[in-house]
C-alpha cells in the first residue's frame, strides 16, 4: 500500500474518516427503497432535527456548489440579488452556479477587508439602489467560518440578521465547514443557525470527513417548498441516497463531526503557534477555525514547493494552509521544520515550541 504523505493545501486532500466510511459499509446491506425513500435518509434528517433541536426541512446534495446555489434559488426570483462578501465562495469558487440555477439572480458583490460581511456593508449594497433597473436583493449569504479561516460571533450573526429583517432580506448560511465554526464557538448549532435568525443553512460533509455530500437544512418551511424539485432538475437528487445520508447518521449520531471539527481547528492552531514570531512571516488574518494564512515573500514561497509542499495562495495572495479532520501532528511539524529552517532559525529552536 503506498500512501502519499499529508499535505494541507486544501481540507479536502483528505480521505474518508472512519466514521462516515463504516457507515457507508453498513448501509450496503440488502436493498432498500431508492430516491431517499430509504430508513438512512429518514434518521439522517432526523439525527439533523435533533441535533438543531427543530423540525427543519432536509435534502441532501452532492457538493457545496450545488447545495449553495440551490438553496439561494430558492430564496430568489430571478429578477433578485443576492448580497455576499468579495471573498465568497458562491462568487469566487462556484463558475457562476448561484445565477445559472436561479434563472439569474445576480450576486451583489461587497468589498471587504478580511472577507467579513458586516450590517454596515448589507445596508449599503441593498440601499444603494431602489429602482425597477436593477435586480432587488432578497437574500445574504454568510459563510460560517469564512473563506478566510474567520468565524462570525454569535452577537456579529445577529446583527446580520436584524439588518436582513429590516430591510426583507433572507440570511442564508454557507456552513462547507459548519463543524469547525461550531467547534470554534461552543455553541450549539441550533444557536448558531435559527436561533440567531439563520433561514437556511448548508451544512458541509465533505470537508468534515464524509466522501461526498452535503445537508440544506430549511429553518424557513416556506422556502422549502418544491425544493425536492428543484434538486432533481440540477441533478443533485441521489438515487441510492442511503449512501450520502447513512455516513451523516454516524457522523452526527457518535458526535464525530464535532470532535473531527475541534481536532482541525487544533491543528492550525498548533500549526501557528510553531511558526510564531519567524522573521519575515505574518499570519494574515488570526486562527479561528482551521486555516492559517501566511503572508510570505516569494522566496520562501518557493522553497517551501521545492521541498515539496503544496499550497494555494488565490486569498490576497497569501499561502493558505488548511489543517483536515485527520491532520497529523508529525506533518505540522515538519512543515514548521521547513519554515523554521528556509528563514534561517535554527532547527533546535523550532523543535522547542510544542
Ligand atoms: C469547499 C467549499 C464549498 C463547497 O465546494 P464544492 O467543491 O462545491 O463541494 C462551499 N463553500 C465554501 C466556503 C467552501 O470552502
Amino acid at each position: 500500500m503506498s500512501t502519499s504523505p499529508q499535505q494541507f493545501a486544501s481540507d479536502n486532500y483528505a480521505g474518508i474518516c472512519p466514521e462516515a466510511w463504516a457507515a457507508m459499509e453498513e448501509a450496503n446491506h440488502g436493498h432498500e427503497p431508492a430516491y431517499g425513500g430509504d430508513s438512512w435518509t429518514t434518521r439522517a434528517a432526523d439525527a439533523f432535527r435533533a441535533l438543531f433541536e427543530t423540525g427543519c426541512e432536509v435534502f441532501f446534495a452532492f457538493n457545496g456548489t450545488a447545495a449553495n446555489s440551490l438553496a439561494l434559488s430558492s430564496l430568489c426570483q430571478s429578477f433578485h440579488s443576492v448580497i455576499c462578501s468579495d471573498a465568497a465562495h458562491v462568487e469566487t469558487d462556484e463558475c457562476g452556479a448561484p445565477e445559472f440555477f436561479s434563472n439569474g439572480s445576480k450576486l451583489l458583490v461587497a468589498p471587504t477587508l478580511d472577507g467579513k460581511l458586516t450590517p454596515a456593508a448589507i445596508r449599503a449594497i441593498a440601499l444603494k439602489r431602489t429602482d425597477i433597473h436593477y435586480p432587488k436583493p432578497r437574500v445574504v449569504t454568510i459563510t460560517q467560518p469564512t473563506e478566510t479561516g474567520l468565524i462570525y460571533q454569535l452577537d456579529e450573526i445577529r446583527a446580520i440578521a436584524e439588518t436582513c429583517r429590516e430591510l426583507g432580506l433572507k440570511l442564508h448560511m454557507d456552513g462547507a465547514r459548519f463543524a469547525n465554526a461550531c467547534a470554534s464557538l461552543g455553541c450549539t448549532p441550533a444557536e448558531m443557525t435559527w436561533k440567531s435568525g439563520v433561514d437556511v443553512l448548508c451544512f458541509g460533509g465533505t470537508k468534515n470527513g464524509m466522501a461526498v455530500g452535503e445537508a440544506v437544512l430549511f429553518f424557513d418551511h416556506k422556502a422549502a417548498e418544491d425544493f425536492d424539485y428543484r434538486c432533481k432538475q440540477a441533478g443533485q437528487l441521489a438515487s441510492k441516497m442511503r449512501f450520502l445520508a447513512a455516513p451523516w447518521v454516524k457522523m452526527l449520531e457518535s458526535g464525530a463531526w464535532l470532535r473531527y471539527g475541534a481536532h482541525a481547528n487544533a491543528a492550525a492552531t498548533s500549526f501557528a503557534e510553531h511558526i510564531a514570531g519567524l522573521p519575515e512571516i505574518e499570519l494574515m488574518f488570526p486562527v479561528q477555525a482551521n486555516a492559517v494564512f501566511l503572508k510570505i515573500p516569494d522566496s520562501i514561497a518557493d522553497e517551501l514547493r521545492k521541498r515539496g509542499w503544496k499550497f494555494y495562495t488565490f486569498i490576497g495572495g497569501g499561502a493558505r494552509f488548511m489543517f483536515a479532520w485527520d491532520a497529523q501532528p508529525e506533518r505540522i511539524r515538519e512543515l514548521a521544520q521547513d519554515l523554521h529552517a528556509i528563514c534561517g532559525t535554527p532547527a533546535s529552536e523550532a523543535t522547542i515550541v510544542r
